[in-house]
């Protein structure tokens, strides 16, 4: 735990986890200045504990921080936190496959005050809990036609409390219907794909990797970037751009829809057996012809896990 206080951050220490004592005034209960980041942390067969690229965490935090109006985390800060945390907790993560100390890094605003106005005081917190692989099954989906969840001008590009309280509802009335996840559609004419509640989406067409562009309206995902990097190095095409819902439901006719997914810190590469789209639920081929999506997401758990060569530096032992 590191506070911000007189203008700066405080050196951060260790406290046994368990309840926070706050002032019922807390400014980000009411006015939602709460920002987080979630990461995972694993065991290598020799037993170091890996981080997967923790400063892209932090990169996005101060993203986060910066539309939130919350002041700039240090490195240090973060990084002091991160190490303190994993020298405590290392008994913690698992060494099986799959399974990992997921990590929690998240600031929020401390000044006990009722007023619209950023917060003078904040206070960062990192937890840490061993966790098993997040979805057990492949995925039934949903493009939600109705609800938006980002907006261009809007904080969806910050991982910002307040957009995944916002997310639920739309996200239950999608689970009542017999879908797991939704997928947003871009705000405007609920058009294009966005990304899914907690992961940024991924189809192969023809052969090709197709993603929704980076924009101020999705999330930057880490393992995104990471599942492109990988088809990249293994010289499968990618494309980054515009993704049309009748572009999905087009190349579903004609067979070219080969693998749908999403990714995620937590969810990693979470398989999708069905999209429901305009009154249709699209099946997609088996798991085990997925070629591309089953061999990025070896390599990248061959990564995670200290077994392959980390060719971009993204481990910190
Ligand atoms: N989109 C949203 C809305 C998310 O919450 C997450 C999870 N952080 C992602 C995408 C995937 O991001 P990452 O790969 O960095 O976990």
């Amino acid at each position: 735990v590191a506070d911000y206080k007189d203008g700066a951050w405080q050196i951060p220490e260790i406290m046994p986890y368990g309840n926070m004592s706050l002032s019922p005034a807390t400014s980000a209960l009411h006015y939602g200045q709460a920002i987080f980041e979630g990461m995972k942390a694993y065991k290598s067969a020799e037993g170091d504990i890996l981080l997967f690229r923790p400063l892209d965490n932090l990169k996005r935090l101060n993203i986060s921080a910066d539309r939130m109006c919350i002041p700039e985390l240090p490195e240090e800060i973060f990084m002091q936190g991160l190490e303190q945390l994993l020298r405590l907790d290392a008994a913690w993560v698992p060494p099986t496959a799959g399974c990992a100390l997921y990590i929690r890094p998240f600031i929020f605003a401390t000044d006990d005050f009722i007023g619209v106005r950023p917060s003078s005081n904040y206070r960062f917190v990192v937890f840490s809990c061993p966790v098993g692989a997040y979805y057990g099954q492949p995925l039934r989906v949903a493009i939600e036609p109705n609800y938006v969840r980002s907006a261009e001008g809007g904080a969806g590009y910050a991982k910002a409390a307040g957009n995944y309280g916002a997310a639920l509802y739309p996200a239950r009335k999608m689970q009542e219907r017999g879908y797991h996840q939704l997928i947003w559609t871009d705000a405007r004419e609920h058009k294009y794909i966005e990304e899914s509640g907690t992961m940024n989406v991924m189809f192969v067409i023809d052969g090709k990797l197709v993603t929704p562009a980076v924009s101020t309206t999705i999330l930057s995902g880490i393992t995104r970037a990471s599942v492109l990097q990988i088809a990249r190095d293994k010289g499968i095409p990618v494309e980054e751009r515009k993704v049309a819902v009748s572009e999905i439901v087009e190349a579903h006719k004609a067979g070219k829809l080969r693998e749908a997914f999403g990714t995620g810190t937590a969810a990693t590469i979470a398989q999708i057996a069905t999209i429901h789209c305009n009154g249709e639920d699209l099946d997609l081929p088996a798991l085990e012809g997925r070629e591309i999506s089953n061999s990025i997401a070896a390599e990248l758990d061959r990564i995670k896990t200290g077994q392959a060569t980390d060719l971009h530096n993204w481990i910190y032992k």
